[in-house]
């Protein structure tokens, strides 16, 4: 009985103080929240398609995720999930429509982490693999390694028999535009867009468990084999059940520099600080480096945060019960 009872102890997730467990009682069984991007994002920048073509991908997204987190699945299937759907969809930095490179070529990065074990996946630099989330979970289940780069990464994902995919696939001429006004003005990539489109979901599931994901191509016209905050475990991507789940979107540079995804997690933690309070200072910090962009968060009782520094973001959350929420600009609830 005794064993039991430490066993038990063991695998259960651990609820930081600051949630009371009152809250822990009424807090949603599952929960999940998604973002395609944060930036200058204001209604007289998007036409009414644009709107409204944003608004269904991340219902559509917010449904891939939600159906398997009702059914009782696990937070790390949700997020990879609710992340294809974006990839696929070129109204976003990620996968399909993702920016293009200095040289006119695609350069994805993504990560995925689980919260119950602290397992992570990452991937950077990748060219051909339709679905680089499932690169990154494949990095984190079938290799010894966390993070890949690459050539190398590109290889993996062929002997793991991950969907392929040809240059036209990913390009699109809404980035090869953009590429060419970064170049023809000498605009540097946050000039030329003004929003950032990086996907992310964070997502926690029936049992208690959290994880993040988040997909990336970076930021127009960089150059070098530039890796961003997206696939850097702890910037722009991070879960513990002990803590939290982040996934971020902004300026990469600056999310690295202040390891944005860890800092939530360990003010959560140890300061036993509210998530959206964790969410809100870091954010504040990354800005006052010079930084922008915005940040989910999940939590062990599936309390959802967002917290963005920039005009607007594309997000979206549901709950066990509720009805999604689909938002753009920062006037929405
Ligand atoms: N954070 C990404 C990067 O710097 C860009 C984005 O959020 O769209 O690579």
């Amino acid at each position: 009985m005794r064993r039991l009872l430490l066993a038990a102890l063991l695998t259960a997730p651990l609820v930081p103080a600051c949630i009371s467990s009152a809250a822990a009682q009424t807090a949603p069984r599952w929960s999940l929240a998604i973002h395609g991007g944060a930036g200058v994002i204001e209604r007289d920048k998007l036409t009414p398609e644009q709107d409204k073509a944003i608004r269904a991908a991340l219902a559509r997204a917010l449904e891939a995720g939600s159906a398997i987190l009702a059914k009782g699945g696990a937070a790390l299937d949700a997020v990879e999930a609710a992340i294809k759907v974006l990839e696929d969809d070129p109204h976003f930095n990620a996968g399909r429509g993702a920016v293009l490179t200095w040289d006119g070529h695609n350069e994805l990065d993504a990560a995925i982490m689980d919260g119950r074990t602290r397992a992570a996946g990452a991937v950077a630099g990748v060219t051909a693999t339709r679905h680089p989330v499932s690169l990154a979970r494949a990095v984190m289940e079938k290799s010894d390694h966390v993070f890949l780069s690459g050539a190398g990464a590109d290889a993996f994902s062929r002997v793991q028999k991950l969907e392929q995919a040809g240059p036209e696939w990913f390009a699109t001429p809404e980035r090869r535009r953009q590429l060419e006004t970064l170049k023809a003005n000498k605009l540097s990539a946050i000039d030329v867009d003004r929003k950032y489109g990086t996907v992310g979901a964070v997502a926690r599931d029936a049992s208690g468990h959290l994880a993040a994901a988040t997909s990336t191509g970076g930021i127009t016209g960089k150059r070098w084999g530039r890796i961003g905050d997206a696939p850097v475990i702890g910037a722009g991507t991070y879960a513990d059940d002990r803590a939290c789940a982040v996934s971020a979107t902004g300026a990469g540079e600056y999310f690295i520099r202040e390891g944005v995804a860890h800092e939530i997690c360990a003010r959560i933690r140890f300061a036993r600080e509210a998530p959206q309070v964790a969410a809100d200072r870091v954010m504040d910090e990354v800005k006052a480096l010079g930084g922008d962009g915005g940040v989910i968060v999940n939590s062990p009782d599936g309390t959802i945060a967002w917290s963005y520094n920039t005009p607007g973001m594309y997000r979206g959350r549901i709950s066990a019960g509720g009805k999604p929420v689909v938002a753009i600009y920062r006037d929405e609830p």
